[in-house]
This record gives C-alpha cells, sequence and structure tokens, in this order.
C-alpha cells in the first residue's frame, strides 16, 4: 500500500530523529512555520477543515450538533459514556460549590487539595498497586514519567505505533530511543541484542490498546522479552482502562502481566469522560516519582469539580459492569456491520477502531461525506499514524445504541458505494 503521495512533506517529518545532531533544516522557522500552515489549507480548501472543525452543541456522550445538523458522534473517546453520567456530573456540582472551579497552583504550590490525594488512593486501589499519580492529562503523566526517569546515556525501546506523548518524553529525556516493529517481541529482542546499555539502564514503552488500528499490544511476549533483560516497563492503558481484563484494568490484566509491569499509565480524558492522568506503581524506589517529573511540579492541578468526578467514575468504572457489556457488544455490531459493507477494519473489534484509506484526498472526502450525512468519525493523518497512512477512524460507547450502530452503517454503506471504496 502506498497511500502517502498527496501528503505534505511536513507531516512525513520522522518523529524521533536517527542521530541527536541533525543538518540544520531548509528556510527560516517562520517560512517553515507558514509552509505548515498553506499545506493545510490546500488539504481543504475552504471546506471544512476536519482538524478544525467546530462542534456547536454536544448534548449527550453520542450527540452533538455540527454545521447547524444533528451529528451522531462515533469519533469521541466516551467509551463508557462517563461524560454524561448523572452521578459525575453531580459530583462535580458538588464539589465546584464547595472547593471552586479552578485549583490556581501546581500540586507543589498552593494546589495540592484533599481531592487529589483521595483520587490517588483510589486509583491506586483499583489498579492494586502501592502508589499513584495524578497529573493533569494522560501526555503531561507520559512526559512526566518517561523524561524524569531516563537521562543520557540510558535507552528507551518504544513500539512504533507508540502515542505521541510517549514519542516526545523520549526525545526530552535525552536517553538514545529505538522504536521496534509494531507489536513484535523478535524485533524488540534484536534492539536488545544490538545495544550496548544494560537492561537496568533500559526502558521499554508500550501501550494495552493501540488506538491508530485499535489492536491490543502483544504485552505477555513483550514484557516477557523485557523482563529477560532486567528493563523496565511502562504500559500506557489510556484506550484499555474500564475495558479490558477482569477488574478493567486494562491489558496487563487481561494478560496476566501485571507484576512484571513496573509502572501503568493512563487518562482520565477517554473511558473516565473527564481530564487528567495518572500513573500507578509497585515499586517503592517510584514512589517519589512525582517530585521527579516536570510536568507535575510546574503545571496547575486538575480543578476540583474534575477530581470529583473522576473519583465517581473510577468508582462507576469498578462497580458498574453495565456500561462495558454495553461498550462490547456495540464494538461486535459495529465491526461485524463493516465487514459486511466490505470496510475492512484494521483489528478485531474493540473500543476503537480504524479503516485505511486510498490517500488524504480520499480519506478526507469519504470522511466529509460521512460528517454531511450526520456521521462524525475521525481522519487520522500522519504524523498520527506510521508510515503514511491515511485513516478513517471510529469508536464505539457505551451510549450508542442498536438504532445509531444502524444509521452509521447505513451512512458508510453510500458513501462507500458512491466513493467506490469498499
Ligand atoms: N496515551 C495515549 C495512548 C493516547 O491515545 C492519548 C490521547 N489520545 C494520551 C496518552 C494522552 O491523553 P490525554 O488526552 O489525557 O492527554
Amino acid at each position: 500500500m502506498n497511500n502517502a503521495v498527496d501528503l505534505p512533506p511536513e507531516l512525513l517529518r520522522p518523529l524521533v530523529a536517527a542521530g541527536r545532531q541533525t543538518p540544520a533544516p531548509a528556510g527560516s522557522i517562520l517560512a517553515r512555520a507558514e509552509a505548515f500552515g498553506a499545506s493545510f489549507e490546500r488539504l481543504a480548501g475552504d471546506r471544512v477543515n476536519p482538524l478544525s472543525l467546530v462542534i456547536e452543541d454536544v448534548v449527550s456522550p453520542v450527540h452533538a450538533v455540527v454545521g447547524g445538523r444533528p451529528t451522531l458522534l462515533f469519533g469521541t473517546n466516551s467509551y463508557l459514556g462517563m461524560n454524561f453520567r448523572p452521578e459525575c456530573i453531580r459530583a462535580a456540582q458538588a464539589a465546584a460549590q464547595r472547593y471552586g472551579v479552578g485549583s490556581t497552583a501546581s500540586r507543589v504550590a498552593a494546589g495540592n487539595h484533599a481531592l487529589h490525594r483521595s483520587l490517588e488512593k483510589e486509583v491506586a486501589a483499583f489498579h492494586g498497586a502501592a502508589e499513584a499519580i495524578v497529573f493533569s492529562t494522560g501526555f503531561m503523566t507520559n512526559l512526566g514519567v518517561i523524561s524524569s526517569l531516563a537521562r543520557e546515556g540510558d535507552a528507551i525501546f518504544l513500539d512504533a505505533h507508540c502515542h505521541a506523548s510517549i514519542i516526545d518524553a523520549c526525545r526530552l529525556s535525552g536517553a538514545h530511543v529505538f522504536q521496534f516493529r509494531h507489536n513484535d517481541p523478535a524485533d524488540l529482542a534484536r534492539l536488545f541484542a544490538e545495544s550496548s546499555i544494560p537492561g537496568a539502564n533500559t526502558i521499554v514503552v508500550v501501550e494495552g490498546v493501540y488506538s491508530v488500528w485499535g489492536d491490543v499490544g502483544d504485552l505477555k511476549g513483550i514484557v516477557g522479552v523485557a523482563k529477560s533483560h532486567g528493563a523496565i516497563v511502562i504500559v500506557d492503558e489510556a484506550h484499555a482502562l474500564g475495558m479490558y481484563g477482569r477488574n478493567g484494568r486494562g491489558v496487563a490484566e487481561l494478560q496476566g502481566v501485571e507484576a512484571d509491569v513496573d509502572i501503568i499509565t493512563g487518562t482520565f480524558s477517554k473511558s473516565v469522560g473527564l481530564i487528567g492522568g495518572y500513573a500507578a506503581t509497585n515499586r517503592p524506589q517510584l514512589r517519589q516519582l512525582r517530585f521527579m517529573a516536570r510536568p507535575y511540579l510546574f503545571t496547575a492541578s486538575l480543578p476540583p469539580p474534575i477530581v470529583a468526578a473522576a473519583r465517581e467514575a473510577v468508582r462507576l468504572i469498578a462497580t458498574d459492569p453495565q456500561p462495558r457489556a454495553m461498550l462490547w457488544a456495540n464494538a461486535a455490531k459495529l465491526h461485524a456491520g463493516l465487514c459486511d459493507i466490505g470496510l475492512t477494519p484494521c483489528a478485531p473489534p474493540g473500543p476503537v477502531g480504524s479503516i485505511r484509506m486510498q490517500g488524504l484526498a480520499g480519506g478526507y472526502q469519504f470522511w466529509k461525506a460521512a460528517l454531511d450525512r450526520g456521521i462524525y468519525v475521525n481522519l487520522l493523518m500522519p504524523p498520527a499514524t506510521p508510515a503514511g497512512e491515511v485513516l478513517l477512524r471510529y469508536s464505539v460507547s457505551a451510549a450508542h445504541t442498536d438504532e445509531h450502530i444502524e444509521t452509521a452503517l447505513a451512512v458508510l454503506r453510500d458513501v462507500s458505494a458512491a466513493l467506490k471504496v469498499a
């Protein structure tokens, strides 16, 4: 497959530089910024730009108004519908009344509320971990954890499909950074074989569910290789929290490798329906990790209403099996319907998935035609995708009904036929 031909070169810039000393790029900084902006204008012209779409109103986890039209959302991360759960809204309202709407400082200045500590204890208990550290976003969690642990002279091996927050954290650390082939323990073993850096100075970073294709990480294989070399293992469960594993703790729980994972990172912005992130660990040496992480030290903490709603959402995830059951039933239905149309998803059913498009122009046309018919999905392109792929990414929610899924499938069927995609 080569669908990279119509992508602006700026989007294909390698994410992990091959060496630390790279020659100065052509063009001034401002000229480069201008060219980058122009590439997006070329992309959408005066039509709707997928990167700056405005959602005019949101009325439920899966209903919005876009361009004046009622629109079904199949491209958010509200997997369990928690953003509209009455218990969470009530908790946020009560906390806003009682404590105000903002934290106004970092955790180490004046923003470390007792609510933050309660949430951390509850997240730690949920994961069966000794310690949990709450950050202001999932991005900052990865940035803080990885960049504070690794430094020059260390090595980081990361899966080729890892999220931008992990890639940026690796860059920031100053460590030697190498990507292994996606979900390939043998390629990770090759990196260890070729590395002169001891395992104890190496971090392996993977995800439970990779949101690019929606596939599940081979944590058993990868953690096995990493631990045989004595490396530290970090697993980002952003897209798995609440949906995978007997207790909803993620793919590490599902595959029985939690004891070998040194740090789990997660986010409150997806199944938890809010904003925020956390790191959970059982390693006594990592108890003070929060004070090593600059994105913990030097940014404002989560506002009290968000913390209160997160506590409620974590409690619901742990105690209410219904949303999770709905999510999986919906994921299976949507996946089967897509296969029927001939739009083969990149991975088996899951909360998030994607379909390969032929180039950016084709992907844009498909995305826009679906939106015009009231179905919102995501258009993914580099640098969010590997190897220049253009993907139509969809997500499923516990809040979708059979009727919503049938409506979406009917639209996607029509669009596929009109554009001769399937
Ligand atoms: N990790 C992964 C795997 C993600 O997909 C994302 C968000 N897309 C993040 C981290 C960042 O999470 P947040 O939105 O909470 O910053």
